[in-house]
């Protein structure tokens, strides 16, 4: 033994023959490595003839606005982080363990950018969100939309639903908060009433809506009894806890299809307890597990007709280690690899 030479032994598997800078395609690369700017190193695809001419199943879209914050901000950095969070893997070969498939080999996935949001003017941010979402649709790939604060949402789904007419849409919501609120110190587009104004406005009705993982000690009972008012169904953190994720999951699956033709999710990332999710402007103790909420994307959108998505309120600024930026990134990544089960 003690004469045995050693050495380490070193790969020529590529370097032998190849030129080292063609070594290896940018998708080959690590993620950090040839930075595209992308979701997974996706292809651009930022206006309508583009992702059309692309054949675009899903579509990235970041709407990097956060002035309906009560509270803390920094949500607006979110679409940057989730897309700089696909940090182990992040290439369009990837393979999902949970799924069983390559999912950017079955579906057609690109990233069409970002809606054109200025500061200091939130209608006009909220309309030019409406507009993006509505071009992406209208392309016929289904949105992804990377938040921003919640207020997102009211444009983003009410675009989904007027894409989506005559079928109609239903939201399956994931959140501490109900969102449901009349108004925010006098305004009707902060993050906690988007929910309130695509039920005024007529774009989803109060029966195809379903609420999970509620908690904490807001909104009051006067908007419970508003929601009951309109149809809502809504599953607390507490029922998550008592009857289990998956039993309550199911039931919202059954609920989210009992009227409306497709569904859009939108998944605020403080439903997850905020020691797995600490990157938010309002979190609220005892929520998910991380895990639980990936779990639960697969199986609603594996088993819905998805027409666009969101993952909001992720907050850069107040995360630790990309902790909440990485969930976010595998939420979509859940998505994107359940509707490649589905439509493979
Ligand atoms: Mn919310
Ligand atoms: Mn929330």
């Amino acid at each position: 033994m003690s004469d045995r030479p050693f050495r380490i032994p070193e790969s020529t598997l590529y370097a032998a023959e190849a030129d080292e800078f063609d070594e290896f395609g940018s998708n080959d690369l690590p993620s950090y490595s040839d930075w595209r700017g992308t979701f997974y190193k996706v292809p651009w695809a930022v206006d309508e003839d583009a992702i059309r001419e692309a054949g675009a199943d899903v579509a990235i879209v970041g709407a990097p606005y956060d002035e309906g914050v009560s509270s803390r901000p920094g949500a607006r950095f979110g679409p940057m982080a989730i897309r700089g969070a696909h940090v182990t893997s992040g290439s369009p070969w990837s393979w999902s363990i949970q799924a069983g498939v390559r999912p950017f080999d079955l579906l057609t996935v690109v990233d069409a950018g970002d809606a054109p949001v200025v500061p200091g003017r939130p209608e006009r941010s909220l309309r030019v969100i409406h507009e993006k979402v509505r071009r992406v649709a209208r392309a016929g790939a289904i949105p992804i939309v990377l938040g921003g604060d919640h207020s997102i949402t009211y444009p983003s789904a009410a675009a989904v639903a007027r894409v989506q007419d005559p079928a109609t849409v239903g939201i399956v919501h994931f959140d501490a908060h109900a969102d449901t609120g009349a108004d925010q110190w006098g305004s009707l587009i902060g993050h906690g009433e988007p929910m309130r104004r695509l039920i005024e406005e007529g774009w989803v009705a109060g029966s195809n809506f379903v609420q999970v993982g509620l908690r904490g000690y807001w909104p009051d009972e006067d908007t419970f009894a508003w929601m009951r008012d309109q149809g809502f169904r809504w599953h607390t953190q507490v029922e998550l806890e008592e009857r289990g994720v998956e039993a309550v999951v199911d039931d919202a699956i059954a609920e989210a299809l009992d009227g409306a033709d497709r569904i859009y999710l939108s998944v605020d990332i403080d439903v997850v307890d905020p020691g797995m999710a600490p990157g938010t402007g309002t979190p609220e103790s005892g929520g998910m597990l991380g895990r639980e909420l990936l779990r639960a994307v697969r199986r609603i959108v594996g088993s819905v007709d998805l027409a666009g998505m969101d993952v909001v309120e992720v907050s850069p600024p107040y995360d630790h280690a990309e902790i909440t930026a990485m969930l976010a990134t595998n939420v979509v990544m859940e998505a994107i690899s359940a509707l490649a089960v589905r439509r493979g």
